[in-house]
């Protein structure tokens, strides 16, 4: 039985996390620390029984030593971080305020209570990362694997690969029991929309414009957040102290082809069902247009990075991960999650308004 710390358990990825680890390790204690900014969200947790959301800040290097020690945690899952990179360019210092100097709150705390005071007892201390540390890729280039070197652009990816860079180092020099995960581009259930999927699927059900940076010729690859959660269980459990690993999802497609993909399902969707049209009155789909005609060229984001792709022959080989969906399955349950779920999404909608 395990006492987890989960940073960051009421935003997107962590929520999705904590679900699933009650599923899989029903007996394990689970505290939540999570500061509720915009992305976060209780919401997220609801339903879940056992789950104690603490609201503090991971800076507070006092409040995760207390957390830590008190309440006898053994494994710190750190998703908390702020996460969308148009919010880094206009404001990076939030960014590496809670990415850098929260990350290191969290390691100097481990360190603190798990060696210096702990005398070595058995822990570990798991870092949620991105692969945009990796930079941009060509297209004949080969994807990112865990040797890739760091080449951050924008000041989001420079400040995950400043915690990457910490939480190597506390292990290197500490002997601190870490393990760090760099996924792609995550899409699912209680995604803050303001990130492209919800984004795009809540406004084409509300018949606003879908905003595509650029020629939307950029490559993402695109991980259901339930295969990601599968992926950092695997390491958890298996994963050896020290590494990294690379997750992905195996579907490496332009931003065009998702938000055609996204058009497609939200049409059909609305054609096999008479009541979405009375739900969404303002989708195109409504009046049996297509959603497409919502599809609008705009600016490029500054420094967009142009590919990102995933080699995940290391967590494949050494720990048996496989995605388990491809796009369109994962897309199709994630619409059909938002269509299950306005009470959700909907205030989120009227706050950003
Ligand atoms: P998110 O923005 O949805 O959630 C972040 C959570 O952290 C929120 O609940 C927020 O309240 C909390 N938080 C922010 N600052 C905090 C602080 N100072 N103290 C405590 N809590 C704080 O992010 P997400 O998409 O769930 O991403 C989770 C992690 O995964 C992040 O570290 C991110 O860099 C990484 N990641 C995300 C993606 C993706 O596609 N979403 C891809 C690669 C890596």
């Amino acid at each position: 039985m395990a006492n987890l710390l989960v940073t960051g358990g009421a935003g997107f990825i962590g929520a999705n996390f904590v679900h699933h680890w009650r599923a899989v390790e029903p007996a394990d204690s689970i505290i939540v620390l999570d500061a509720l900014t915009y992305a976060g969200n209780k919401a997220n947790l609801a339903g879940l029984d056992g789950v104690e959301l603490v609201v503090g800040d991971i800076c507070d290097t006092d409040l995760v030593t207390n957390l830590l020690d008190e309440r006898g945690v053994d494994t710190v899952v750190h998703f908390a971080a702020e996460s969308h990179v148009d919010r880094s360019i206009t404001g990076p210092d939030a960014f590496v305020t809670t990415n850098v100097i929260g990350t290191h709150s969290l390691l100097k705390a481990a360190k603190s209570v798990w060696l210096d005071k702990g005398m070595g007892r058995p822990h570990r201390f798991h870092h949620v990362s991105t692969d945009e540390v990796y930079g941009t890729l060509e297209p004949e280039d080969p994807a990112f694997s865990e040797t890739t070197p760091y080449a951050p652009n924008s000041p989001y990816s420079a400040s995950k690969a400043g915690s990457d860079h910490l939480v190597r180092a506390y292990h290197h020099t500490y002997k601190l029991e870490t393990t760090t995960s760099n996924c792609s581009n995550n899409y699912g259930p209680y995604q803050f929309p303001e990130k492209l999927i919800p984004l795009f699927t809540i406004n084409a059900l509300n018949g606003r414009n879908l905003p595509i940076y650029g020629d939307g010729m950029n490559v993402r690859d695109w991980l259901h957040v339930e295969d990601h959660c599968k992926g950092i269980e695997l390491i958890l459990k298996n994963g050896r102290i020290g590494e990294t690993y690379n997750v992905g999802g195996g579907q490496e497609l332009p931003n065009i082809q998702v938000i055609e993909e996204i058009c497609r399902v939200v049409d059909a969707v609305f054609e096999a069902d008479p009541d979405m049209a009375l739900r969404f009155p303002d989708a195109p789909a409504a009046r049996g247009q297509s959603t497409a005609q919502l599809m609008t060229y705009v600016e490029d984001r500054k420094g967009h990075d142009r590919r990102y792709a995933i080699d995940e022959t290391k967590i494949r080989s050494e720990l048996g991960y496989a995605p388990s969906r491809d796009f369109p399955e994962g897309f199709a349950q994630t619409l059909a999650w938002y269509l299950a779920n306005e009470e959700w999404w909907m205030p989120l909608i009227k706050r950003a308004a």
